[in-house]
């Protein structure tokens, strides 16, 4: 049997005259993820309707990440298809965005001359003129002003809600950029100073979700919990957005991500507590279990610190899950310091975590360093963390079996197309076996075994 996709309530209808295909391809986080929806929306108003794939699509956009040098590496690779592809068809329209975009534009200019523009991340409002001028065959474009004040307010973000498919989960950004300058990181490069969108404007698109059947909202920001500051009307806490958020009626769960170790405070702690609709499920960023390593990130917490944070967490609100980021191989660090990183996993037990191996970025301070570890060393360490994190994952996912647990479901599983897939409060994937009647519904499920991944659980 198979059943609907995740993202499955789809109304939207798009009356304009239909002139061609489009295709994005995104790399990185969830606000990538929602730039582009962004993007597809303004495609679809000029006329052009998703395509599966690149290789008869009228427009292509590659939506890049430079967090890592990976995505970087794959989209030059893809950049390389496109030539191919391009000299059989040389109406086809080709725009780089995104923060590779922001940060590399002449050497995408150089190294793929057939791109027709580069976006960055600063106004997606911009990509509608784009693709009209290469239609028109004018000459290369490149779009990269990002705004230069700290603290301006963002009132500019287009009704994101309006033509937008529906969905029972969804992403809400509500700040952008940052002003943390972690020295491993080019997001402050890329994005810009941190700015936040007014609390009006994220309520109306909040209700406009929950209208279209939206049950879940995950607000983005890169440091989420330092919204607010520098409105209008005036400094607005994060605790209190979420207390905002909460009392629109259909929105069952709030969800946030990434909050700032340091910025996470007792109001938020409480809010978290009191407050029925956020969830009790925590991504917080660790990155290093060595407060020199911190110091070195430029991160400004300590291991206690972040600790203090856990604690209170953990005795404030019962059963709350915590998940992290962890960088392992910054430049210089020890076996003594890495080993510090492995006691902070025995410590937390986190319930599951995003580790990577350092990967050097130009024009961040870190990439300029000497003492960069090798990647035989990097590749170590990683598997090594890995490993017992995996381990930890599964043990904490065994405490699951035979309890019932409350299910957002969203639709087919990805791995078995016959069962449905959906998340808990605190953000377990749960697989099991329903009709397709359940899909965006509220269901309770008794866990019957666990997994790396997961859990399998059956209706009750
Ligand atoms: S907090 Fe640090 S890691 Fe996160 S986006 Fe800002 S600079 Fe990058």
């Amino acid at each position: 049997m198979q059943l609907l996709q995740p993202e499955f309530i789809s109304k939207s209808e798009h009356p304009k005259k239909r002139r061609g295909t489009y295709f994005i391809q995104t790399w990185g986080c969830q606000m990538n993820d929602e730039d582009s929806e962004q993007m597809g929306l303004y495609l679809r108003d000029l006329g052009f309707e998703p395509s599966r794939t690149m290789l008869d699509a009228h427009v292509v956009i590659l939506n890049t990440c430079s967090v890592r040098k990976k995505p970087e590496d794959k989209a030059f690779s893809m950049l390389g298809e496109l030539l191919l592809i391009k000299d059989t068809r040389p109406h086809m329209i080709i725009g780089v965005c995104g923060c590779m975009a922001q940060a590399r534009a002449k050497e995408i200019r150089r190294r793929a001359p057939h791109v027709d523009f580069v976006l960055g991340t600063g106004d997606l409002g911009q990509l509608p003129g784009l693709v009209e001028e290469a239609a028109q065959k004018k000459r290369f474009q490149m779009r990269l002003d990002l705004p230069d004040r700290k603290g301006k307010v963002v009132e500019d973000v287009p009704q994101r809600h309006l033509g937008r498919a529906a969905k029972v989960k969804a992403f809400v950004p509500i700040q952008y950029g940052c002003d943390k300058f972690c020295t491993f990181c080019i997001v402050p490069t890329t994005r810009g100073r941190e700015r936040s969108r007014p609390t009006e404007d994220i309520l109306q698109e909040v209700r406009v979700l929950a209208e279209q059947g939206t049950k879940e909202i995950t607000l983005l920001g890169q440091t989420v919990n330092s919204y607010g500051k520098n409105l209008l009307e005036g400094q607005v806490p994060f605790s209190k957005l979420l207390w905002k958020i909460s009392q629109i009626d259909g929105i069952e769960r709030i969800r946030f991500t990434s909050p700032y170790p340091r910025d996470f405070k007792a109001d938020l702690i409480e809010t978290i507590r009191d407050c029925p609709k956020v969830v009790e499920s925590i991504h917080l960023p660790v990155q290093s279990g060595s407060d020199e390593v911190l110091r070195q990130m430029h991160r400004v917490y300590t291991v206690e610190s972040y600790l203090e944070i856990v604690e209170e967490l953990r005795s404030k609100v019962a059963g709350v899950t915590l998940t992290t980021d962890i960088i392992v191989g910054f430049p210089g660090e020890t076996d003594e310091q890495f080993e510090e990183t492995m006691a902070l996993i025995e410590r937390v037990r986190f319930d599951g975590a995003y580790m990577f191996a350092y990967s050097t970025r130009p024009g961040t301070e870190a990439g300029d360093r000497k003492d960069q570890i090798s990647s035989k060393v990097k590749k170590e360490r990683l598997n090594r963390l890995i490993e017992r994190q995996n381990e930890i994952t599964c043990e904490l996912n065994e405490s699951y079996v035979g309890r019932e647990v409350e299910v957002l479901v969203e639709g087919a599983s990805a791995k078995d197309p016959n069962k449905l897939q959906g998340f808990t409060r605190d953000y377990k994937m749960v697989h099991f076996n329903s009709g397709r009647e359940c899909a965006g519904r509220l269901v309770n499920v008794r866990v019957t075994k666990a997994h790396r991944w997961g859990l399998s659980a059956e209706l009750i």
